[in-house]
């Protein structure tokens, strides 16, 4: 939570000097009519101008020094790049020039806002994988919970929410029966969705937590993908230009679904608490690098609806309101990333807000 003050922190202070300098992109954007929104991540050196649905990622160099920039993460156009003079951000003027064409010519090729195309439910396990077991005591009998029972039960229902609620996207389940799948197939089966260059698909894994030795664990959390985690999603066969800018392009590719996988992370949370929070406390958004969320390339997150092994979230999970709960919540909280990612203007509303 302290990483996204510190940015915003900056990002108020770049904004403020933009408005006295003379190469100011976002006075020359608003000259032509646009109102850009800009993200500066000054570790990476890299930033996000966010304009209506589009987006342009750029690195920065030495002044008069040549580089590129993405639009809208596919596109590479060649520029002089932005640099850094006494702190500030500096934008040439033929960067600024290439950024209002890239951007122009994205809304006459009419390919439109961004939209999200596709949702992938991945309930957690499945046959001979059970996940975690349970064996909570309900009317003082014993009973046994799976994890692979839950998260496929949520996951069924999640999965006629949205079927109901956006007909013109693709809903996909992952598995939708108890059978063994490998993670490499849940993921390859991610990444082999098609999609248009305006659209995006969102990666959702449903599992429960289990802590065997620690029996008072308990709570619900969600889960994504950290952002030093590089992935080659930009290689040789994608991008013809300079090698050495890939590892660049990546980090900026990268940096993108990071921002996207956290939206969802607390979009869902934030549902989860209205409605799970007063039978079962949160454990907040973590990061780590799980296999399904590492190797999709696309925003994803991974839930965990409480532990099986603790005895009051296990009890819960045998009672099927308190399940329907957790589909509800994640259902709202998609939902809620899907109205802030296909608004007009994309995600300027987040970068306002904290999480
Ligand atoms: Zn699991």
């Amino acid at each position: 939570m302290r990483k996204r003050l510190i940015l915003l922190l900056i990002y108020a202070t770049f904004a403020a000097n933009l408005l006295s300098e003379p190469l100011l992109l976002e006075n020359a954007l608003k000259e032509m009519g646009y109102a850009p929104e800009l993200q500066w991540e000054p570790f990476l050196q890299t930033g996000v101008i966010y304009d209506r649905g589009h987006f342009i990622s750029f690195y920065t160099g030495e002044k008069d020094e040549y580089g590129v920039f993405l639009v809208d993460g596919y596109y590479i156009i060649e520029t002089p790049l932005p640099y850094v003079e006494k702190g500030i951000i500096k934008f040439p003027e033929a960067f600024v020039a290439s950024v209002e064409k890239a951007i122009s010519e994205e809304m006459e090729n009419d390919i439109g806002l961004f939209r999200v195309a596709a949702i992938i439910i991945d309930p957690g396990h499945g046959g001979k994988d059970t996940g975690a077991i349970g064996t909570p005591i309900i009317d003082g009998k014993k009973t046994t919970i799976q994890e692979k029972g839950i998260a496929l039960t949520v996951s069924k229902d999640l999965y006629v929410q949205l079927v109901k609620a956006f007909p013109d996207k693709q809903i996909l389940m992952t598995r939708n029966d108890d059978s063994t799948i490998s993670l490499e197939k849940r993921v390859s089966f991610a990444n082999a969705v098609n999609l248009a260059q305006n659209e995006a698909i969102i990666f959702v894994a449903v599992h429960c937590n289990a802590a065997p030795y620690k029996a008072n664990a308990r709570g619900y959390e969600v889960w994504y993908l950290p952002p030093d985690v590089r992935r080659s999603l930009i290689n040789k066969s994608t991008f013809d230009g300079p090698a050495e800018v890939i590892p660049i392009l990546n980090s900026m590719k990268e940096e993108e679904f990071t921002i996207e996988s956290r939206l969802l992370a607390s979009t869902i949370l934030k549902r989860f608490d209205e409605v799970i929070g007063k039978s079962s406390p949160s454990r907040g958004i973590k990061e780590e690098e799980w296999y399904v969320v590492k190797k999709a390339n696309m925003p994803s997150v991974l839930v965990e609806l409480g532990f099986i092994t603790n005895a009051s979230d296990a009890r819960l999970l045998t009672d099927s309101t308190y399940v329907k709960n957790y589909s509800n919540a994640l259902f709202e909280g998609i939902s809620d990333f899907v109205a802030i990612y296909e608004q007009p203007g994309g995600f300027s509303v987040f970068l306002d807000k904290d999480l």
